[in-house]
Parts: C-alpha cells; sequence; structure tokens
C-alpha cells in the first residue's frame, strides 16, 4: 500500500534554504520566485507525490515552517 502524505508551508515562517528541497525523496518540493515578509524564496509543494515521511519537517532549521500529514490510504 502507497503512503499518501500532505505538507502545508507556513511561508512566513520558510527561509528559502532549500534543504527540504535536496532531502525530500520523491522530490515534490521545490522553491518558487516569492518573496515572504523577509524576502526570502519560499519553498512549495507541487501538489501530489508526498509520502508523508517527515524528512523535509526534520531537516528544516524552522520549527515552524512545515507541517507533513500522513493520510489513510
Ligand atoms: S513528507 Fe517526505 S515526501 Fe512529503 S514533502 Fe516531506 S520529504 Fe517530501
Ligand atoms: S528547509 Fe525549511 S526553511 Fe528551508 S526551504 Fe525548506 S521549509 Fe524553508
Amino acid at each position: 500500500m502507497a503512503l499518501h502524505g500532505n505538507l502545508i508551508v507556513s511561508i512566513e515562517e520558510c527561509k528559502g534554504c532549500g534543504l527540504c528541497v535536496e532531502a525530500c525523496p520523491p522530490k515534490v518540493l521545490h522553491l518558487t520566485q516569492q518573496l515572504n515578509h523577509c524576502g526570502y524564496h519560499t519553498v512549495e509543494y507541487t501538489g501530489q507525490g508526498c509520502t508523508g515521511c517527515g524528512i523535509c519537517f526534520y531537516v528544516c532549521p524552522e520549527p515552524g515552517a512545515l507541517a507533513v500529514y500522513r493520510l489513510a490510504a
């Protein structure tokens, strides 16, 4: 059974370091051209393919930037 997840990004907490983009196994994250109030390019979830593994959450230096949800299949 495939795992399904969802990711909510708190744009204003993200500092655009890109660690989550590099660490995400299915590569479903990318940095956008959008700037938050601190002037950082923020990360965005493509909207599909997240497994809910949580790796992005654990590598992110900002505790409030990412929320990962593991969905019941
Ligand atoms: S929970 Fe896993 S699959 Fe989903 S965005 Fe984060 S690193 Fe990628
Ligand atoms: S690791 Fe955190 S701070 Fe860095 S780009 Fe991803 S969400 Fe933003």
